[in-house]
C-alpha cells in the first residue's frame, strides 16, 4: 500500500489538515516486476543459444571449414541451438495465447486409458534406451471424458518427459488414471529420480524456473514445460500440483473435471 499525505493550508491560518491517500500498488508493482523479470529470461535465454551459434559460424569461418568432420560438428552444434530456439519461441507463443485466452480448446470425447497407452508409446524408444520402466494403472471406471486431446498430450508429454530427464537410468515411472470423486479425473505421474529441494516447489511452476539451469538447458529443456502444462489444465478448469522429494523423487498430480453428462452417465 502506497500512502501519500498531502497538507492543505488555508491562506493565512497555517496548516489546515491533512489528506491521506491510501493506493494498493502492491498487485501492480508484483506484475510489473514479474513482467520485468519475464523480458530478461526471454533475453537471456535467446540470446544464449545465439552466442554459441556466432562462436561456431567464427570458427567455421576461421578455417574449421576446411576440415569435414570439425566443420561437420560445428553446423551440427549451431542446427541443435537453432532447433532450441524454436522450441523456445514456439512454448513462448503458445504462453502468451493461453495467457489472452486465446488458445481455443475444442474438446472432445477420449478413451482416457487409449490416450495414456499412446503416450507411453511415444516414448517407448526413449524409455527404453534409458532402461526406464514404466506401470501404467488406470482404474476401472476412468471410461471417457471431454478434452482438447492435442493439449492435452502435450501436457503429458512434457511431464512425462520431465520425469524421464530427471530420472536416472534404470529408473521407474508410475502413471495413475483414477476418479477420485464422480466429476473428477485425476492423473498422476510419478518418478524414483533426482527430486527437487523443499525450497525450490513454490516456484516450480513459474516460467523459467528450474532448479539446475545448467542441466535442464544440457537435456534441452526451455524451462517452461511446467508452466504450459498449468495454463493448459487450468484453462480445461482443473488443477494441478507437485510433490517431490530430494533425491527420492517426483509426484506430479492434475486433475480435469468430467462434464455434467459424464459425471451421472
Ligand atoms: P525444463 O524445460 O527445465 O524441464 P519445466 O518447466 O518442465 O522446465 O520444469 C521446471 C524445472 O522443474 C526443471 O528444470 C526441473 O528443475 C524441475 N522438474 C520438473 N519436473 C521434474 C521431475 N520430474 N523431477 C525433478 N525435477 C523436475
Amino acid at each position: 500500500v502506497r500512502v501519500t499525505f498531502t497538507t492543505i493550508y488555508s491562506k493565512g491560518k497555517g496548516a489546515a489538515g491533512t489528506i491521506a491517500v491510501l493506493q494498493d500498488v502492491t498487485e501492480q508493482e508484483k506484475l510489473e516486476q514479474s513482467r520485468r523479470e519475464f523480458v530478461a529470461n526471454v533475453s537471456h535465454e535467446l540470446r544464449t543459444p545465439l552466442t554459441t551459434i556466432k562462436s561456431y559460424l567464427e570458427a567455421l569461418e576461421d578455417g574449421a571449414i576446411e576440415e569435414p568432420q570439425l566443420a561437420a560438428k560445428f553446423v551440427g552444434v549451431a542446427r541443435n541451438e537453432t532447433e532450441r530456439m524454436i522450441r523456445l519461441v514456439t512454448d513462448l507463443l503458445q504462453l502468451s495465447r493461453l495467457d489472452s485466452k486465446q488458445a481455443i480448446i475444442s474438446k472432445e470425447t477420449t478413451d482416457v486409458a487409449e490416450m495414456l497407452e499412446e503416450m507411453t508409446d511415444r516414448f517407448s524408444f526413449q524409455l527404453e534406451q534409458r532402461s526406464i520402466s514404466v506401470d501404467l494403472e488406470v482404474e476401472q471406471g476412468v471410461g471417457e471424458i471431454m478434452l482438447d486431446r492435442d493439449r492435452i498430450d502435450q501436457v503429458l508429454d512434457n511431464l512425462v518427459s520431465n520425469a524421464i530427464k530427471y530420472t536416472p537410468d534404470g529408473g521407474h515411472i508410475r502413471i495413475q488414471a483414477t476418479r477420485p470423486v464422480q466429476s473428477v479425473l485425476e492423473i498422476s505421474i510419478q518418478d524414483n529420480g533426482i527430486g527437487i529441494p523443499r525450497k525450490d516447489l513454490s516456484r516450480i511452476f513459474e516460467r523459467f524456473y528450474r532448479v539446475d539451469k545448467a542441466r535442464s538447458r544440457s537435456m534441452g529443456g526451455t524451462g517452461l514445460g511446467l508452466s504450459i502444462a498449468r495454463e493448459i489444465v487450468k484453462a480445461h478448469g482443473g488443477t494441478i500440483h507437485l510433490d517431490s522429494e530430494l533425491g527420492q523423487g517426483t509426484r506430479i498430480t492434475f486433475t480435469l473435471p468430467y462434464q455434467q453428462e459424464e459425471a451421472t452417465g
